[in-house]
């Protein structure tokens, strides 16, 4: 893995959050964009070298929704950049951590992306994502 990637945030209302975060960071995001087959709608802002994802859900499956009943708002998943998704799924699943798709997909931000299960990862929603 190279880096943190973005940390993503679940909200309940993305136009409250994004004023919120705007006047936390004194910067507006920079983009939004509907994941439809994840069932979010999410915005990004840059600080510094870094990035913060909000996501809210847009229908009562998304995973964004069942989080925030069961935990509410915060702190949803670290996103990890790496190089080749592919690879680094068969690492980690060698490794015994439960990835939630074996087969990469499309995420926001054109993305790549996978996910570890949190109860292989001490409790955190672990991303892996690759710039395609
Ligand atoms: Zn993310």
């Amino acid at each position: 893995m190279q880096k943190i990637e973005h940390i993503g945030i679940a909200v309940k209302d993305l136009d409250k959050a994004n004023e919120l975060y705007a006047k936390l960071f004194n910067k507006k995001h920079y983009k939004t964009e509907e994941v439809k087959s994840e069932g979010v709608k999410t915005s990004f802002f840059k600080v510094g070298p870094n990035k913060i994802e909000l996501l809210e859900a847009t229908n009562p499956d998304s995973p964004i929704a069942k989080f925030i009943e069961k935990k509410g708002e915060g702190v949803h998943h670290i996103a990890f950049a790496v190089t080749d998704i592919v690879k680094e799924i068969e690492r980690l699943e060698k490794e015994g951590f439960n990835v939630l798709n074996k087969i990469p997909k499309k995420g926001a931000d054109n993305k790549l992306v996978a996910f570890l299960h949190p109860k292989s990862t001490n409790g955190v929603l672990i991303e892996l994502c690759q710039e395609i």
